[in-house]
Parts: C-alpha cells; structure tokens; sequence
C-alpha cells in the first residue's frame, strides 16, 4: 500500500521518510523492498510478540480507561532511537515472528473477551498492511484498534486507516527538539508529527501524547512549554498528556533514569500552561497518576503506575460537579 513509481525507482508513501526506493534496495525501516517493480513488505504478519496488558501501559488514560489490550507487534521501526527499549525488535535486520493471518488476531482477542487490538512495541506504521487488515475485520467485532506511534506517518496513510483507527498515542522525545530527533533518532525533521497529529485530529482519533524526558539531553523545560501550548493552540486543552521517565538502555546506559522531581515540574508546567490532564509516567507513585475534575480538582480516576484503583465518574462526568470529563468509555 501506499506507494507510486518514479522513474525507475519506488517512492514510498507510507511514513514521512518517504523514501525513494531503487530496484532491489529496501528503504530505510528495512522492512518495504522494491522487487521488480513492486513495492512489498517483509514483515506482513510475522508477529514477534503479543501480550495481554493494560491499556494505561501504552500510555493511554482516557480511551476506555482500565481495559485490557491486546497488544502485538512485528519486527521494524523508521526511526533509530539511541536509546530504544525494544531495540532487539525494532532495530534488527531480521525478519522473525511467528506468522498469523488479521482473522487469527481478531479471533484471539475476541476468545480472550478483549475490545481493544494495540499496535504497539514497534511502530506500526511500518506493520501498516497487516495493521489495516486487522482493525478492518476488529471492527466487525466491535473491537477497537489503537496505535502507538511515533507520529511519523503520512497523512495519505492516516487517511487510509483512520476509518478503523479509535485512538493514538503519539510519543514523542525531548518534547520534539529537532536537534536531539537528528542526533539521538536520525530524523531528519519533526514537522511532519506534527503534521500527524493535525491529521489524527481531523480524522477524529482521539489523541494521547506522550513525551519522554532524557536527563541532560533531553530535558529543556522551554521545550515542554512549547509542546503544551502547541496542543492547546493545534488540537484541545483537554488532550492527555504524559511526562515519561527515561530508562537506561540500549546504546544509552551512561544517561541515568528522569528524576521523579523533573517530571513533577514539567507536569506542573503544563498545567499551568492550560493543558488539562497531565500525567508523570515510567515512574510509580506520583500524586500525578490520578485523574482530577479539571473543574473542582475532584479524584476522578485513581491508578497506581498502570493500574486503575477506582474510576468515580457518571459515564464521563464528575460526580462532584458535573463537569465534562475528556474520557471515551462505554
Ligand atoms: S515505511 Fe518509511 S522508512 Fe520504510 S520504506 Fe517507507 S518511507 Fe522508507
């Protein structure tokens, strides 16, 4: 999907690289290779891990909060984060996984009780074939299908799937400095996520983001601000928005763990900004894991980490106030 010829040469459409493809090479995710012509994917259905986790752990807190999620992935990624926690999938060259067809997916999920299939450890949009083909069978079934991506997608891709897409969480690192995406990610711009997410809201996605904050590197407090006020000015206050701890990893070992303390002080900040619901994320025990009445400051979700204690809403009001919550729940 989601490709034209040019030339003697492939230019693939799907994510924001838009690479440009000579017969025989594969394009920079190592996963779309143009053989004779055509465009194909290696890794359709070859599923390198599945699990059943909450879907607070994407980090999702306002789509059907305290549900359980499917949650798959296969091998590939178009960015190169220095500092992946998946890395062992996201960064290989080798195509491994054990091959599944959409039905089988829809089937597992539908036998285990679960109403919500996450495309998630990797970056789905490079599993964007299979991905379309389970969420358009999911839907029959009344399951819901959420991505958790990077945000480096085309709009002529988002267009494509939106129809089946019910949620995203876009995450982002640094707060999207451009310079800490081209050294420690080898991308090359930034705009096109936020591209992404104008397009995810027009479509009606609904929105999380997150934002993971790397001490030393990654942790300017104007490039926060920034961030915050870019979504209330380009999508809603009321978005959901995550601080998420860094964890050393990968080629990164040698930069330690967020601070609890940086992470309240950025939540605060958007708060302050106006930014509704703010949240500390990767680390447990923050007064920020709670959901509270933007209107009278009432608890109206509880979790601990990335789970859920006590859910005190009318459908998706506050029971103190009335106050419309920003929350998708049945
Ligand atoms: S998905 Fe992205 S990285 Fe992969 S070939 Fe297409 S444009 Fe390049």
């Amino acid at each position: 999907m989601l490709w034209l010829k040019e030339g003697d040469k492939i230019r693939c459409e799907l994510c924001a690289r838009r690479c440009l493809i000579p017969e025989g090479k594969e394009g920079f995710c190592k996963v779309r290779i143009n053989k004779n012509n055509t465009l194909y994917t290696k890794n359709y259905g070859k599923i390198v891990s599945m699990d059943i986790d909450p879907i607070e752990k994407k980090p999702l807190f306002h789509f059907y909060p305290g549900s359980q999620t499917l949650s798959i992935s296969s091998i590939g990624c178009n960015f190169k984060c220095q500092f992946c926690i998946n890395w062992e999938i996201s960064q290989t060259d080798k195509i491994t996984g054990k091959t599944y067809s959409p039905e089988d997916i829809v089937k597992i999920a539908n036998d285990k009780g679960i109403k919500i299939i996450a495309y998630t450890y990797t970056e789905p949009t490079i599993s964007f074939e299979f991905a379309y083909r389970v969420s358009r069978i999911a839907k029959r079934y009344n399951i819901k299908n959420v991505f958790v991506t990077n945000g480096y997608i085309t709009s002529g891709a988002i267009k494509k799937i939106a129809k089946y897409l019910d949620a995203v969480t876009v995450d982002f690192k640094a707060s999207g400095n451009p310079e800490f995406y081209k050294k420690y990610m080898a991308v090359p711009d930034v705009r096109p996520i936020f591209d992404a997410l104008k397009s995810f809201n027009k479509h009606r996605v609904f929105i999380e983001i997150s934002n993971l904050i790397v001490p030393g590197i990654g942790d300017k407090p104007e490039d926060n601000h920034k961030l915050a006020e870019w979504i209330i000015e380009n999508l809603d206050s009321s978005v959901p928005y995550h601080l998420l701890g860094f964890t050393p990893c990968y080629h990164m070992t040698n930069v330690p763990p967020t601070s609890l303390e940086i992470l309240e002080d950025f939540v605060t900040d958007a708060l302050d900004v106006g930014l509704r619901y703010s949240y500390v994320g990767n680390i447990w025990g923050s007064r920020f894991e709670n959901t509270y009445c933007y209107n009278c400051g009432q608890s109206v979700i509880e979790r601990t980490g990335i789970f859920v204690n006590a859910i005190n809403l009318e459908g998706n009001r506050c029971p103190n106030c009335g106050f419309a919550i920003n929350v998708v729940r049945d």
